[in-house]
């Protein structure tokens, strides 16, 4: 079989196969294989939607008992006991141990859905329509999600202005020194800013399309801490790096902060089920029936995936496996790889890290690298501006023998490309 029928038929704006060019037809785990039978390493993990692995096997399990009896599938946003047994286990084993009191809005399944949502509800409560958003963001690619994706290859296509957004230098991605929290307050305080006073603020704590780059918990406190001052909502985008890919549930935990509104979609079904929704503190649910209606907010399997989700969570004690693989991944990029030359960065949390090769001359080191790795059976992404950060964003249940083998594909590659003098001369020489 071969994969001509996509050259000839399906539209151009196809992406992710053009990095990774083959047919594949199974998962598992941490693995995909092609129809050939042949098995690549997934350290893409559908872009975040797959953070349990391919088709897990406990939540695979409750999926095929739940359709083996005739339950509904599809229910709009009727009462079900599907959605009843999500929002209870949610709300007992996430939220309340937590101490995090939130209102489930459920959106049409994608990731840009829920962050429309959010936007609409942030201007209609605070009945102000500018936004703040952070240079590197990433929130979708529908109109009100784009005006704040900041990457301008996806902002010329939009077809009509994208307002009612002001962005800021996220922390450390700003000219040295730059202080973007000061600014923001000088914004906000001098009458003479010319920025009118936001709804909202949002970010990643991680900036994951944009290079991986990392919020710090003084830095996320600090934000929060303003937002309240001037009566600004703060929504955390935890669509990629929520989910359990920080190490706790929520990305915004070790801050210690409670957002207005989170965001989550992605890993959210445990199996790469479309869901998005939104958690928000209870005062701001002023929505009047039906205002934000979708016909795919009903999706039961999802329900049921993201139910199981969490009894797996719990069950095989994920949270303390992946801070384990999160210090072994790090010592390794930092200790291993990076020590190597000084001009490889290490940024990361979790099981989210990027490889930034931006010093190395090469502007297409990191694709090269990207590329071989895929001769040799891994599957990983390039981020950021340009391109030029490696993203790797392994499956939370992925097995040490895997990880090693991925990462010493990694390591070769860079190492192989550093050496051979293509890229090796240095930037500041
Ligand atoms: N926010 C973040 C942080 C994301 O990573 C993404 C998807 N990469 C989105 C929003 C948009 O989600 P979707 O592609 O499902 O619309």
């Amino acid at each position: 079989m071969s994969t001509q029928v996509f050259e000839t038929l399906e539209s151009n704006v196809r992406s992710y196969s053009r990095s990774f060019p083959a047919l594949f037809n199974k998962a598992k785990g941490s693995h995909l294989y092609t129809a050939n039978g042949d098995a690549y390493i997934d350290f893409l993990m559908g872009a975040g939607a797959l953070n349990y692995g391919h088709n897990n096997e406990y939540i695979k399990q409750q999926l095929l008992a739940y359709m083996a009896e005739d339950n509904i599938m599809q229910g709009l946003d009727l009462f079900t006991v599907a959605k009843s047994e999500f929002i209870t286990a949610f709300n007992d084993l996430l939220l309340k141990p937590k101490g995090l009191e939130y209102k489930f809005q459920f959106c049409g399944p994608t990731g840009t859905n829920a962050i429309e949502a959010a936007l609409k509800l942030a201007r209609n409560y605070t009945k102000r329509s500018n936004v703040i958003a952070f240079m590197g963001a990433y929130h979708g690619l529908s109109q009100g999600s784009l005006a704040l994706t900041s990457n301008q290859y996806h902002r010329q296509v939009a077809g009509v202005g994208l307002h009612n957004v002001t962005f800021l230098p996220f922390e450390n991605n700003g000219p040295a020194g730059f202080d973007s929290l000061a600014y923001l307050e000088l914004m906000l305080e001098d009458t003479h800013s010319g920025i009118e006073k936001p709804a909202a603020v949002i970010l990643e704590t991680v900036q994951a399309e944009g290079g991986v780059n990392v919020a710090s918990p003084e830095w996320l406190r600090g934000l929060k801490q303003i937002c309240e001052k001037h009566g600004i909502l703060f929504i955390a985008d935890d669509i990629q790096i929520g989910c359990g890919r920080s190490g706790d549930f929520f990305s915004f935990e070790e801050a210690g902060i409670k957002p207005d509104i989170v965001v989550l979609s992605k890993s959210l079904s445990g199996y790469g089920l479309p869901m998005a929704m939104l958690l928000l503190k209870p005062e701001l649910d002023i929505w009047q029936p039906g205002e934000h209606n979708g016909t795919f907010r009903g999706y039961q399997l999802a329900f049921i995936g993201a139910k199981a989700a969490l009894e797996f969570r719990r069950d095989t004690g994920l949270e303390a496996a992946v801070k384990q693989k999160a210090s072994y991944i790090e010592r390794f990029l930092k200790e291993e790889l990076a020590a190597a030359d000084e001009r490889i960065v290490i940024r990361g949390r979790g099981l989210m890290w990027g490889i930034d090769l931006s010093s190395f001359e090469d502007p297409l080191l990191a694709k090269k690298v990207a590329q071989q790795s895929f001769q040799d059976k891994l599957i990983v992404e390039c981020v950021g501006r340009h391109d030029k950060v490696v993203k790797l964003l392994p499956a939370l249940t992925i097995e040490q023998e895997t990880l090693d083998q991925a990462l010493n594909i990694l390591q070769r590659h860079i190492t192989a490309n550093i050496s051979s003098g293509a890229s090796a001369k240095k930037v500041h020489a």
